[in-house]
């Protein structure tokens, strides 16, 4: 594994040693920058890509040496995560395995679970999907219904997920499941082998006509003792550690916005529809997405992911970002219509306005941001509960 990247605290130096590696890098076959989680088609590319990035030290950036990561800065995370989107690839095969369910099992995991399942995430062998999000448990993740009963020979799982991604392509899952009724202390989290009798998994199709979400069904599944992650009651502090990772792919996020602005003001551009009011709305989100970018830049120079800025980031990027997406019904008129998977610089306007939508609910809706930082940052009365 190379360690050049480690050897400068330069991050500009960082930055440009990172984009000539990425420039240079050969791409598989197919591969497309799917965003954090690849659809069933994108498995084959992605995890040769995964693989090449592995064998330059490029992958785990924020796990400890130890477990073959680089123990990198907040700032390194995030630069090579906006490289990457500029350079328009993937920076990892898939989100949850690395950046949820690898921090869990080092922290939490035992020295044999983490000698079965750390290095074949590490390697992209396995794809992981995060089982938590449930019909009547979202938002209100303590919600969660599915069942976990202790049998001699280990645990019984009865439930249902949605929102799985990634789950017709993973080879695990990270459950979140009931095993008492303490709203957070009956919980507890396990790993489910994708292949047990009794897990099956429906794919959703979205409106961008992917499939990148799931339905997962667990009827009397028998998982082993060795499946509990942590001791039984531990899940909702478990689950906590897998939140605010998706912070980092902010930046990533605002990459995108700018290259899609470009392209929204062309096509205005080429139809003629560059009026004053158009041009005050591409204006406006532009300069919004400049303090983005500058508020982005602080944070992480900061290095404190827990920071509320980044929750103030997490909200005015996926809201800039849904509006942007929206302008495309302005700048396309009727050929708004075309089918999103067309492939056509249209239709990749109307996918950025579809996926828009996911923005503001994926990672803690907007509504629940703001309930954040009106009470944790403003010290505003809780709301009523
Ligand atoms: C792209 C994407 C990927 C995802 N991937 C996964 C995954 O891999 N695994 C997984 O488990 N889940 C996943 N999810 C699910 C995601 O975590 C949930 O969609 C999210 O937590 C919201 O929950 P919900 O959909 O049940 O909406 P709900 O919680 O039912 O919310 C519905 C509406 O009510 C509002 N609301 C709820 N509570 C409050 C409140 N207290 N105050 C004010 N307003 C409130 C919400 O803001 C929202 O507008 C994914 C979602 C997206 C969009």
């Amino acid at each position: 594994m190379t360690t050049a990247l480690a050897d400068t605290e330069d991050l500009d130096e960082l930055r440009s040693r990172i984009r000539s590696f990425l420039q240079n890098a050969p791409k598989p076959d197919g591969l497309r920058n799917y965003g954090p989680t690849p659809t069933a088609d994108d498995i084959e590319p992605g995890r040769a890509w995964h693989k090449y990035l592995a064998e330059h030290g490029y992958v785990c950036l924020h796990w400890p040496k130890e477990y073959g990561g680089a123990d990198a800065s907040v700032a390194f995370q995030a630069i090579f995560a906006e490289e990457c989107a500029r350079a328009g690839v993937p920076r990892q095969l898939g989100i949850t395995a690395i950046d949820l369910v690898g921090p869990v099992l080092i922290k939490f995991g035992t020295p044999e679970q983490k000698a079965r399942y750390l290095d074949p995430i590490r390697l992209g062998d396995h794809v992981w999907t995060q089982l938590f999000s449930e019909p009547g448990a979202g938002s209100d993740l303590a919600g969660v219904r599915t069942r976990a009963e202790k049998t001699d020979t280990g645990w019984r799982i009865n439930g249902q997920k949605v929102w799985s991604s990634a789950a017709n392509s993973a080879q695990y899952g990270l459950l979140l499941a009931r095993t008492g009724p303490e709203q957070h202390a009956g919980l507890s989290m396990f790993i489910v082998p994708m292949d047990a009798p009794g897990v099956s998994v429906r794919p959703l199709k979205q409106m961008d006509g992917e499939s990148k979400f799931n339905e997962v069904f667990l009827d009397n599944v028998e998982l082993a003792d060795d499946a509990l992650i942590g001791e039984p009651g531990q899940g909702w502090a478990i689950a906590l550690v897998t939140l605010g990772r998706e912070r980092l792919t902010l930046g990533t996020q605002a990459v995108a916005m700018f290259k899609l602005h470009e392209r929204m003001v062309q096509a205005a551009r080429d139809r003629g529809r560059l009026d004053a009011t158009l041009s005050r709305s591409l204006t406006r989100l532009w300069a919004r997405m400049w303090l983005l970018r500058y508020t982005w830049q602080r944070a992480i120079e900061g290095g404190d992911l827990t920071s509320p800025a980044f929750s103030v980031l997490k909200l005015m990027t996926s809201e800039t970002d849904r509006d942007l997406g929206d302008l495309a019904t302005e700048v396309l008129g009727t050929d708004v219509c075309v089918d999103p998977t067309a492939g056509t610089d249209d239709a990749d306007l109307v996918r950025a306005m579809l996926v828009g939508r996911a923005q503001t609910i994926l990672g803690g809706t907007s509504e629940i941001q703001r309930n954040i930082l009106g009470e944790r940052v403003l010290g505003l009365p809780k709301e009523p509960r």
